[in-house]
């Protein structure tokens, strides 16, 4: 999109960045919107994957139960259709200056943990370290009884024993991915509250936070008196509450975001 630095957005943007340095800890939640920049469609509307391959099943963690094995062997050969549209894509995304500066963010001291609905793997790859996908990561793999999680790099597949079994505790091994009928796992939502409590700045970049669990958590942070930063190229439902509206792509935004911290600091 078009995108310019008026001096109104850069004078926000100084403020918000203002926040961060005297916050006492700083926790972001990020959606969708934040990957269009690295060539990720959203889900839904024109373009969107599902639009484009069909929507996956809205019993999907119920289907997978049913047979794990078979869900198993579609994940490996994926079929034509939405679940082949959606690895061919998440495998050709790179992360982009939005992912880059939450990660510098962090790596200066300025960002305790990044809560993101993502599953693209794409904040991990940028390097941020503190990271709860509370959606799950595509890539990823995780024990449907004990929740613990797998690297896929070390975590081989035997096509011939499917499915893989936790090397813990013996439960079936999915992927991370939380599905349509899937609780988000205990472990993660744990820690998504523990950050959000401790926190009394929130910078929600790339999604409205209308769904729940991600909707309390700007709410609560309010409530407590902190300050919601919002960086959304168009408003949205979280607009009229936020503390700090900076409109523009997160790309650009955030990096400047970053520069202004950095720049206070000197
Ligand atoms: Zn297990």
């Amino acid at each position: 999109m078009d995108f310019e630095l008026t001096p109104e957005l850069d004078e926000t943007i100084a403020r918000a960045a203002e926040a961060i340095r005297d916050a006492r800890s700083v926790v972001a939640l990020t959606g969708a919107g934040l990957s269009v920049e690295s060539g990720i469609p959203p889900f839904r509307g024109p373009g969107g994957l599902w639009t484009k391959y069909g929507e996956p099943p809205m019993d999907g963690y119920q289907r997978f139960l049913r047979d794990p094995a078979q869900s198993w062997r579609e994940r490996l050969h994926p079929k034509e259709g939405w679940l082949r549209g959606l690895q061919e894509t998440l495998e050709a995304a790179e992360p982009n200056d939005g992912h880059r500066a939450f990660s510098a963010l962090e790596e200066d001291g300025h960002l305790d943990a990044l809560i993101t609905q993502n599953i693209d793997d794409l904040h991990r790859q940028a390097g941020t370290k503190q990271l709860l996908e509370i959606h799950g990561n595509h890539f990823w793999l995780r024990c449907v009884e004990c929740h613990t999680r797998f690297d896929p790099a070390g975590f081989p597949i035997d096509e011939d024993a499917l499915p893989p079994l936790c090397t813990d505790c013996g439960g079936i091994v999915k992927g991370d991915t939380v599905h349509f009928g899937e609780p988000i796992p205990p472990t993660v939502l744990r820690a998504c509250y523990a950050a959000v409590e401790a926190c009394d700045c929130m910078i929600v970049a790339g999604t409205s936070a209308t769904v729940y669990p991600a909707a309390e958590f700007p709410l609560e942070v309010l409530r407590r008196g902190g300050t919601v930063i919002e960086v959304n190229p168009y408003e949205s439902e979280l607009t009229p509450v936020a503390s700090l509206f900076l409109q523009g792509p997160g790309g650009a935004v955030l990096q400047r975001l970053h520069a202004r911290v950095r720049e206070a600091a000197s």
